[in-house]
């Protein structure tokens, strides 16, 4: 079985979800399909609730209302029963409804997971709804019935095997089993999600505790470019990439992936295809096991990074220095993503900067602190391992104009990484695509 997932703006409009059921469909073959709430809804969802923490029901409402309408507007497009328009109609005015439920009482966390979850409930209906409609026979599966993590917020990989073989067991003999990407309960059994454009990671769960034969992530652009065509001109899709490529990619920067979404069909084995829904027969990217050596394949950047350097007062990475650095890090659950050490210091950097205050004011006590905000990593991916002749230099030559505050290299074979400021983002990457590239 093949796990397909679509994004936001791949059903984004009744027309596009036309499109996605029949590619869906043409195959034949018994299918997962994961969707994505329709671009701009869960958007939407977080906007409501950040009026409901702000306690401004009147501004959530009126962001309730405008959905409401937008909604109930695609009825008529998508569907051409009666039977349908009025199974669908029904089903929105009980959702709306719901949401205005939030707007009355106290407003936790806990409200705001229930609420974004609605994006994907909204949109796995209604396609299910188009599918039965037009003839296939077409099931939706609830996410969360099997979508779990657990009390570290990790999937919880052995429950969602063991529910989703229970859940595809009870339900035999369907073509399309279409589910919720993104939504899952937490340990204690409450709504929870896998955090902002989690449908990706979905699929790769399921997809890994089938095992599926192929995850398929069809999005609104032909593959894993070899850079951030948001940002840089001229960028090209990448045909193949090896598992760990990919990893390293998503997880600096390359928006079209979730950044864990890969780790779980790289354990499985399972390769991941990235396609196009706009254009469906075009190649995309096939990310698998093979390693084409020699190459440097792409570029990403990380944004929201602070760098923090701690000088050593007084004895220059005695033993247990660096332990004693790390736990502090740990100890406020804040990960960190670059390192570099020397006799007398040591530099990190962090992408989550909730506990930036607590940690620096713990650093203190070990020695000199400097901070630097607004800066960025910048990734460069391929073959980069250490054999290679001339890579370094190649990747480090293509920034020779942009200050560089750190550098790593040798953690992975797979990765060089820069930071620099945020404000010299686009020049590197330009200047990467420009050298590496042409
Ligand atoms: P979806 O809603 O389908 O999940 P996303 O917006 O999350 O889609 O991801 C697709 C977008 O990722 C593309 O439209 C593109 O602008 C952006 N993107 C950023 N970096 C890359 C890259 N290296 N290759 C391809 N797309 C990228
Ligand atoms: N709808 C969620 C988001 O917008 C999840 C996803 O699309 O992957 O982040
Ligand atoms: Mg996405």
């Amino acid at each position: 079985m093949k796990v397909l997932k679509f994004g936001g703006t791949s059903v984004g409009s009744p027309e596009r979800m036309k499109s996605v059921a029949s590619l869906i469909t043409e195959s034949g073959e018994p299918t997962i399909v994961v969707l994505s709430a329709m671009s701009g809804t869960t958007n939407s969802l977080v906007e409501i609730s950040n009026y409901l923490y702000k306690k401004n029901p009147e501004g959530a409402n009126e962001v309730i209302n405008n959905l409401e309408r937008k909604y109930l507007g695609h009825v008529a497009e998508l569907y051409s029963t009666d039977e349908y328009k009025e199974k669908t109609r029904a089903f929105l005015l009980d959702e709306f409804n719901y949401l205005r439920s939030f707007t009355k009482d106290l407003f936790t966390s806990f409200e705001e997971k229930a609420i974004v979850a609605q994006g994907e409930i909204i949109s796995t209906n209604m396609v299910v709804n188009y599918l039965q409609e037009t003839g296939t026979k077409a099931v939706l599966l609830n996410a969360l019935d099997f979508m779990r993590t657990d009390k570290n917020g990790e999937p919880d990989t052995q429950y969602i095997r063991e529910k989703l073989g229970e859940v595809m067991k009870n339900n035999p003999d369907y073509q399309i089993y279409i589910v919720q990407g993104f939504i899952c309960r937490n340990a204690y059994g409450e709504v929870d999600n896998l955090q902002r454009g989690g449908s990706d990671y979905t699929a790769s769960l399921i997809g890994a505790a089938l095992p599926a034969e192929e995850i398929q992530i069809w999005t609104d652009i032909d593959g894993m470019h070899n850079n951030d065509p948001r940002i840089v001109d001229h960028t090209d899709a990448i045909r193949q990439l090896n598992f760990e490529e990919a990893a390293e990619l998503a997880y600096f920067g390359a928006k079209i992936l979730h950044p864990t979404c890969v780790q779980p069909a790289k354990y499985a084995g399972i390769p991941v295809r990235l396609k196009n829904t706009m254009d469906p027969r075009a190649d995309g990217t096939i990310i698998d096991n093979v390693l084409v050596r020699g190459k440097i394949k792409a570029v990403a950047a990380k944004d929201n990074i602070v760098a923090i350097k701690i000088k050593s007062s007084r004895m220059l990475l005695a033993t247990g220095f660096l332990r004693k650095v790390f736990e502090i890090f740990e100890s406020y659950q804040t990960p960190i993503d670059m390192i570099a050490t020397s006799e007398v210091g040591v530099s990190m950097s962090i992408d989550n900067a909730t506990h930036l205050t607590e940690i620096v004011d713990e650093l203190k006590k070990y020695g000199t602190v400097t901070v630097d905000s607004d800066m960025c990593i910048i990734c460069v991916v391929g073959d980069l391992d250490w054999s290679n002749l001339g890579f370094e230099t190649w990747a480090t030559d293509a920034l020779k104009d942009i200050p560089v505050r750190m550098i790593s290299y040798g953690g992975s074979n797979y990765n060089i990484s820069f930071l620099i400021k945020a404000s010299d983002k686009k020049r590197a990457l330009q200047n990467l695509s420009d050298t590496l590239f042409k």
